[in-house]
Protein backbone atom coordinates (compact mmCIF):
# COMPACT_ATOMS: atom_id res chain seq x y z
CA UNK A 1 0.00 0.00 0.00
CA UNK A 2 2.01 3.85 -0.68
CA UNK A 3 1.76 6.05 1.68
CA UNK A 4 -0.98 8.17 0.88
CA UNK A 5 -3.47 5.91 -0.67
CA UNK A 6 -5.47 5.89 2.44
CA UNK A 7 -5.29 9.78 3.16
CA UNK A 8 -5.98 10.62 -0.32
CA UNK A 9 -9.14 7.76 -0.19
CA UNK A 10 -10.34 9.56 3.15
CA UNK A 11 -9.76 13.46 1.37
CA UNK A 12 -10.67 12.51 -2.33
CA UNK A 13 -14.03 11.19 -1.42
CA UNK A 14 -16.70 13.30 -1.43
CA UNK A 15 -18.57 11.89 1.26
CA UNK A 16 -16.35 9.20 2.98
CA UNK A 17 -18.19 6.40 3.72
CA UNK A 18 -18.84 4.09 7.12
CA UNK A 19 -17.51 1.26 5.23
CA UNK A 20 -14.56 2.86 4.08
CA UNK A 21 -13.63 4.26 7.78
CA UNK A 22 -14.30 1.16 9.61
CA UNK A 23 -12.21 -1.02 7.23
CA UNK A 24 -9.22 1.29 7.90
CA UNK A 25 -10.03 0.76 11.59
CA UNK A 26 -9.78 -3.21 11.50
CA UNK A 27 -6.64 -3.18 9.28
CA UNK A 28 -3.53 -2.49 11.42
CA UNK A 29 -1.04 -3.32 8.18
CA UNK A 30 -2.11 0.67 6.92
CA UNK A 31 -0.80 2.17 10.35
CA UNK A 32 2.49 3.55 9.39
CA UNK A 33 0.80 4.93 6.24
CA UNK A 34 -1.88 6.59 7.84
CA UNK A 35 -0.18 7.90 11.01
CA UNK A 36 2.09 9.22 8.19
CA UNK A 37 -0.30 10.67 5.91
CA UNK A 38 -1.85 12.48 9.40
CA UNK A 39 1.21 14.00 10.06
CA UNK A 40 2.58 15.69 6.93
CA UNK A 41 -1.48 16.82 6.72
CA UNK A 42 -1.25 18.21 10.46
CA UNK A 43 2.46 19.58 9.10
CA UNK A 44 1.29 21.23 5.79
CA UNK A 45 -1.85 23.03 8.34
CA UNK A 46 0.22 23.94 11.37
CA UNK A 47 3.72 23.35 11.14
CA UNK A 48 5.72 22.49 14.22
CA UNK A 49 3.11 24.74 16.09
CA UNK A 50 1.50 22.85 18.69
CA UNK A 51 -1.35 25.22 20.54
CA UNK A 52 -1.21 24.79 24.41
CA UNK A 53 -4.52 25.61 26.50
CA UNK A 54 -4.93 26.11 30.42
CA UNK A 55 -7.98 24.51 31.84
CA UNK A 56 -10.00 25.11 35.16
CA UNK A 57 -12.12 22.73 36.26
CA UNK A 58 -14.20 24.78 38.57
CA UNK A 59 -17.11 22.50 40.06
CA UNK A 60 -17.40 19.12 40.20
CA UNK A 61 -21.28 19.67 41.15
CA UNK A 62 -23.27 17.95 38.14
CA UNK A 63 -26.76 17.10 37.84
CA UNK A 64 -25.89 14.56 34.59
CA UNK A 65 -25.96 10.33 35.05
CA UNK A 66 -23.43 9.88 32.51
CA UNK A 67 -22.40 6.14 33.15
CA UNK A 68 -18.92 6.91 32.48
CA UNK A 69 -18.50 9.81 34.63
CA UNK A 70 -16.95 9.56 38.32
CA UNK A 71 -18.31 12.77 39.36
CA UNK A 72 -22.07 12.14 38.18
CA UNK A 73 -24.65 12.77 40.24
CA UNK A 74 -24.95 9.48 41.50
CA UNK A 75 -21.62 8.97 43.03
CA UNK A 76 -22.10 9.90 46.64
CA UNK A 77 -18.41 9.03 47.60
CA UNK A 78 -16.85 12.08 45.86
CA UNK A 79 -16.19 15.45 47.67
CA UNK A 80 -18.09 18.23 45.94
CA UNK A 81 -17.09 21.84 45.50
CA UNK A 82 -17.17 24.81 43.09
CA UNK A 83 -15.09 27.91 42.88
CA UNK A 84 -16.66 31.87 44.08
CA UNK A 85 -17.13 33.77 40.99
CA UNK A 86 -13.98 35.75 42.52
CA UNK A 87 -11.77 32.70 42.68
CA UNK A 88 -13.02 31.76 39.29
CA UNK A 89 -11.63 34.78 37.65
CA UNK A 90 -8.93 35.77 40.15
CA UNK A 91 -7.38 31.80 38.24
CA UNK A 92 -8.36 32.48 34.72
CA UNK A 93 -6.67 36.03 35.07
CA UNK A 94 -3.51 33.93 36.38
CA UNK A 95 -3.80 31.18 34.10
CA UNK A 96 -3.72 33.69 31.03
CA UNK A 97 -0.58 35.13 32.03
CA UNK A 98 0.85 31.40 30.92
CA UNK A 99 -1.75 30.16 28.41
CA UNK A 100 -3.74 32.13 25.35
CA UNK A 101 -6.66 30.29 25.30
CA UNK A 102 -8.04 29.64 29.31
CA UNK A 103 -10.55 26.78 29.33
CA UNK A 104 -13.13 26.86 31.97
CA UNK A 105 -14.55 22.94 32.63
CA UNK A 106 -17.16 21.76 34.68
CA UNK A 107 -19.67 19.40 35.51
CA UNK A 108 -23.38 20.70 34.39
CA UNK A 109 -23.61 22.95 37.41
CA UNK A 110 -27.00 24.98 37.89
CA UNK A 111 -25.76 26.78 41.04
CA UNK A 112 -24.04 29.02 38.22
CA UNK A 113 -26.62 31.47 36.24
CA UNK A 114 -26.12 31.82 32.99
CA UNK A 115 -25.61 35.64 34.26
CA UNK A 116 -23.22 34.54 36.91
CA UNK A 117 -21.32 33.07 34.23
CA UNK A 118 -21.70 36.15 31.71
CA UNK A 119 -20.20 38.44 33.89
CA UNK A 120 -17.84 35.96 35.24
CA UNK A 121 -16.35 35.66 31.10
CA UNK A 122 -16.94 39.63 31.10
CA UNK A 123 -14.84 40.27 34.10
CA UNK A 124 -11.91 37.64 32.89
CA UNK A 125 -12.05 39.53 29.11
CA UNK A 126 -11.67 43.00 30.91
CA UNK A 127 -8.78 41.92 32.78
CA UNK A 128 -6.79 39.65 30.51
CA UNK A 129 -6.28 39.18 27.09
CA UNK A 130 -7.31 35.25 25.91
CA UNK A 131 -9.76 33.50 24.79
CA UNK A 132 -11.90 32.21 26.55
CA UNK A 133 -13.57 28.59 25.81
CA UNK A 134 -16.48 27.04 27.79
CA UNK A 135 -17.19 23.27 28.65
CA UNK A 136 -20.01 23.20 31.04
CA UNK A 137 -22.33 20.85 29.70
CA UNK A 138 -26.25 21.55 27.86
CA UNK A 139 -28.25 24.87 28.76
CA UNK A 140 -30.78 26.44 26.56
CA UNK A 141 -30.02 29.05 23.30
CA UNK A 142 -31.25 31.46 26.00
CA UNK A 143 -28.52 30.96 28.54
CA UNK A 144 -25.73 30.04 25.70
CA UNK A 145 -26.65 33.70 24.08
CA UNK A 146 -26.13 35.41 27.37
CA UNK A 147 -22.59 34.09 27.71
CA UNK A 148 -21.69 34.17 23.86
CA UNK A 149 -22.66 38.41 24.29
CA UNK A 150 -20.45 38.50 27.44
CA UNK A 151 -17.31 37.37 25.06
CA UNK A 152 -17.14 33.61 25.33
CA UNK A 153 -15.31 32.49 22.30
CA UNK A 154 -15.73 28.88 21.74
CA UNK A 155 -17.52 26.10 23.71
CA UNK A 156 -16.64 21.91 24.09
CA UNK A 157 -19.41 19.99 24.20
CA UNK A 158 -18.60 16.57 23.14
CA UNK A 159 -21.35 14.32 21.00
CA UNK A 160 -19.32 11.56 22.94
CA UNK A 161 -20.77 8.62 20.92
CA UNK A 162 -23.28 8.82 17.86
CA UNK A 163 -24.77 5.66 18.28
CA UNK A 164 -28.06 7.16 19.39
CA UNK A 165 -28.70 3.62 21.28
CA UNK A 166 -25.52 3.60 23.12
CA UNK A 167 -26.13 7.14 23.43
CA UNK A 168 -29.27 6.49 25.29
CA UNK A 169 -28.54 3.85 27.50
CA UNK A 170 -24.97 5.80 28.74
CA UNK A 171 -26.99 9.14 29.43
CA UNK A 172 -30.09 8.55 29.85
CA UNK A 173 -31.19 11.11 27.44
CA UNK A 174 -30.97 11.08 23.64
CA UNK A 175 -28.37 11.53 21.88
CA UNK A 176 -30.59 14.38 19.53
CA UNK A 177 -30.53 16.55 22.87
CA UNK A 178 -27.14 16.93 22.93
CA UNK A 179 -26.58 17.50 18.65
CA UNK A 180 -29.39 20.23 18.91
CA UNK A 181 -27.07 21.96 21.58
CA UNK A 182 -23.78 21.87 19.10
CA UNK A 183 -26.05 24.00 16.73
CA UNK A 184 -27.34 25.87 18.63
CA UNK A 185 -23.55 26.50 19.96
CA UNK A 186 -22.54 26.94 16.42
CA UNK A 187 -25.36 29.17 15.19
CA UNK A 188 -24.67 32.14 18.29
CA UNK A 189 -21.41 31.79 16.52
CA UNK A 190 -18.93 30.15 19.09
CA UNK A 191 -16.31 27.85 17.81
CA UNK A 192 -17.87 24.85 18.25
CA UNK A 193 -15.57 21.84 20.36
CA UNK A 194 -16.93 18.70 19.68
CA UNK A 195 -15.53 14.72 20.44
CA UNK A 196 -16.28 11.56 21.39
CA UNK A 197 -14.64 8.94 23.47
CA UNK A 198 -13.03 5.67 21.97
CA UNK A 199 -13.30 2.09 23.53
CA UNK A 200 -17.15 2.71 25.10
CA UNK A 201 -18.59 -0.51 26.38
CA UNK A 202 -20.48 -1.87 23.60
CA UNK A 203 -19.04 0.78 20.82
CA UNK A 204 -17.57 -1.13 17.14
CA UNK A 205 -15.26 0.02 14.34
CA UNK A 206 -18.63 0.72 12.49
CA UNK A 207 -19.66 3.24 15.71
CA UNK A 208 -16.30 4.70 15.86
CA UNK A 209 -16.69 5.48 11.92
CA UNK A 210 -19.92 7.28 12.51
CA UNK A 211 -17.96 9.45 15.48
CA UNK A 212 -15.75 10.51 12.77
CA UNK A 213 -18.19 11.35 10.20
CA UNK A 214 -20.73 13.06 12.49
CA UNK A 215 -17.53 15.26 13.66
CA UNK A 216 -17.78 16.76 9.37
CA UNK A 217 -21.53 16.24 9.32
CA UNK A 218 -21.47 18.86 12.88
CA UNK A 219 -18.87 21.06 11.61
CA UNK A 220 -16.41 21.21 14.73
CA UNK A 221 -13.51 23.49 14.45
CA UNK A 222 -12.49 21.16 17.19
CA UNK A 223 -12.36 17.95 18.44
CA UNK A 224 -11.36 15.87 21.55
CA UNK A 225 -10.78 12.36 21.08
CA UNK A 226 -10.16 10.08 23.98
CA UNK A 227 -9.79 6.84 25.44
CA UNK A 228 -12.89 5.53 27.74
CA UNK A 229 -11.42 5.49 31.16
CA UNK A 230 -13.10 2.77 33.89
CA UNK A 231 -13.80 5.15 36.66
CA UNK A 232 -14.13 1.76 39.23
CA UNK A 233 -17.29 3.79 41.53
CA UNK A 234 -19.48 3.80 38.29
CA UNK A 235 -22.14 1.13 37.28
CA UNK A 236 -19.54 0.30 34.60
CA UNK A 237 -16.17 0.78 36.70
CA UNK A 238 -14.77 -2.94 35.52
CA UNK A 239 -15.31 -2.40 31.82
CA UNK A 240 -12.45 -2.47 30.16
CA UNK A 241 -10.51 0.48 29.22
CA UNK A 242 -10.01 2.31 25.33
CA UNK A 243 -7.09 1.11 23.46
CA UNK A 244 -4.71 4.12 23.03
CA UNK A 245 -3.05 2.79 19.91
CA UNK A 246 -7.17 3.06 18.78
CA UNK A 247 -7.51 5.88 19.77
CA UNK A 248 -4.36 6.83 17.69
CA UNK A 249 -5.93 5.93 14.74
CA UNK A 250 -9.07 7.95 15.04
CA UNK A 251 -7.22 10.90 15.70
CA UNK A 252 -5.23 10.28 12.58
CA UNK A 253 -8.31 9.70 10.83
CA UNK A 254 -10.04 12.70 12.16
CA UNK A 255 -6.69 14.93 10.48
CA UNK A 256 -7.11 13.49 7.37
CA UNK A 257 -11.01 13.97 7.07
CA UNK A 258 -10.74 17.51 9.10
CA UNK A 259 -7.68 18.92 7.87
CA UNK A 260 -8.02 22.44 9.81
CA UNK A 261 -9.52 20.83 12.57
CA UNK A 262 -7.66 21.59 16.33
CA UNK A 263 -6.88 18.20 17.42
CA UNK A 264 -5.76 18.01 21.20
CA UNK A 265 -3.70 14.97 22.55
CA UNK A 266 -6.81 14.81 24.99
CA UNK A 267 -5.99 14.21 28.90
CA UNK A 268 -7.33 10.65 28.92
CA UNK A 269 -4.56 9.54 26.04
CA UNK A 270 -1.94 11.15 27.60
CA UNK A 271 -3.10 9.36 30.88
CA UNK A 272 -2.60 6.43 28.90
CA UNK A 273 0.92 7.39 27.63
CA UNK A 274 0.30 8.71 23.80
CA UNK A 275 1.47 12.24 23.67
CA UNK A 276 4.09 11.64 22.04
CA UNK A 277 2.87 9.39 19.20
CA UNK A 278 -0.83 12.03 19.35
CA UNK A 279 1.61 14.69 18.44
CA UNK A 280 2.84 12.85 15.54
CA UNK A 281 -0.29 11.64 14.17
CA UNK A 282 -2.72 14.74 13.60
CA UNK A 283 -2.88 16.19 16.88
CA UNK A 284 -1.96 19.96 17.94
CA UNK A 285 -3.20 21.09 20.82
CA UNK A 286 -2.56 20.17 24.48
CA UNK A 287 -4.33 21.20 27.46
CA UNK A 288 -2.92 21.60 30.86
CA UNK A 289 -4.27 21.73 34.22
CA UNK A 290 -4.74 25.04 35.56
CA UNK A 291 -7.22 24.52 38.81
CA UNK A 292 -5.87 25.29 41.81
CA UNK A 293 -3.82 23.28 43.64
CA UNK A 294 -6.72 22.65 46.46
CA UNK A 295 -9.91 21.53 43.92
CA UNK A 296 -7.41 19.20 41.31
CA UNK A 297 -8.02 16.13 42.89
CA UNK A 298 -10.96 16.58 43.56
CA UNK A 299 -12.17 16.70 39.92
CA UNK A 300 -11.55 12.94 39.53
CA UNK A 301 -14.02 12.54 36.30
CA UNK A 302 -12.11 9.08 35.68
CA UNK A 303 -8.48 7.49 37.61
CA UNK A 304 -4.68 8.68 36.54
CA UNK A 305 -5.56 12.38 35.95
CA UNK A 306 -2.42 14.16 36.47
CA UNK A 307 -3.04 16.45 39.81
CA UNK A 308 0.17 17.31 40.54
CA UNK A 309 0.89 20.92 42.04
CA UNK A 310 3.05 22.40 39.80
CA UNK A 311 3.38 26.00 38.97
CA UNK A 312 1.71 26.82 35.64
CA UNK A 313 5.16 28.67 34.43
CA UNK A 314 6.89 25.80 34.89
CA UNK A 315 4.22 22.90 33.70
CA UNK A 316 4.24 25.33 30.59
CA UNK A 317 8.36 25.21 30.52
CA UNK A 318 8.69 21.34 30.66
CA UNK A 319 6.08 20.68 28.08
CA UNK A 320 8.14 23.21 25.88
CA UNK A 321 11.11 21.31 26.17
CA UNK A 322 9.51 18.40 25.94
CA UNK A 323 7.73 19.46 22.40
CA UNK A 324 11.21 20.88 21.67
CA UNK A 325 12.32 17.30 21.73
CA UNK A 326 9.86 16.11 19.15
CA UNK A 327 11.01 19.25 16.93
CA UNK A 328 7.79 20.81 18.17
CA UNK A 329 6.77 24.42 19.42
CA UNK A 330 4.52 25.27 21.69
CA UNK A 331 2.22 28.42 21.26
N1 LIG B 1 -19.79 18.51 32.00
C1 LIG B 1 -19.12 18.93 30.80
C2 LIG B 1 -17.66 18.55 30.82
C3 LIG B 1 -17.46 17.07 30.65
S1 LIG B 1 -15.94 16.40 31.21
C4 LIG B 1 -19.85 18.35 29.63
O1 LIG B 1 -20.74 17.53 29.83
O2 LIG B 1 -19.58 18.72 28.50
C5 LIG B 1 -15.02 16.43 29.73
C6 LIG B 1 -14.97 15.14 28.95
O3 LIG B 1 -14.34 14.11 29.67
C7 LIG B 1 -16.30 14.52 28.55
O4 LIG B 1 -16.85 15.17 27.46
C8 LIG B 1 -15.92 13.07 28.26
O5 LIG B 1 -15.68 12.86 26.87
C9 LIG B 1 -14.63 12.89 29.04
N2 LIG B 1 -14.79 11.83 30.05
C10 LIG B 1 -15.65 11.80 31.10
N3 LIG B 1 -15.53 10.63 31.76
C11 LIG B 1 -14.59 9.90 31.10
C12 LIG B 1 -14.04 8.60 31.28
N4 LIG B 1 -14.43 7.80 32.27
N5 LIG B 1 -13.07 8.20 30.43
C13 LIG B 1 -12.66 9.00 29.43
N6 LIG B 1 -13.16 10.23 29.20
C14 LIG B 1 -14.12 10.68 30.03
Amino acid sequence: MAKYEFGQHILDTQKPDVDAIAAILSDDTVDGALFAAANDVKTREYGNLVFVRGIIEFSNHCRCICAYCGINAHMDKVTRYRMSADELVDAAVDAAKVYRTVILQSGEDMYYTADMLADIVARIKARANCTVTLSIGERTLAEYKLIREAGADRFLLKHETADAALYQSLHGVPLENRLQAQRTLKALGFELGGGFMVGLPGQTDEILARDLLTLKEEGVEMAGIGPFIAHPDTNIGKAKDGDAHKTLKVLAIARLLLPRCHLPSTTALNVKGGMRDALLCGANVIMQKATPFAFRKLYDIYPGRDAQDVPLGVQFEELEQRLSELGLKAE
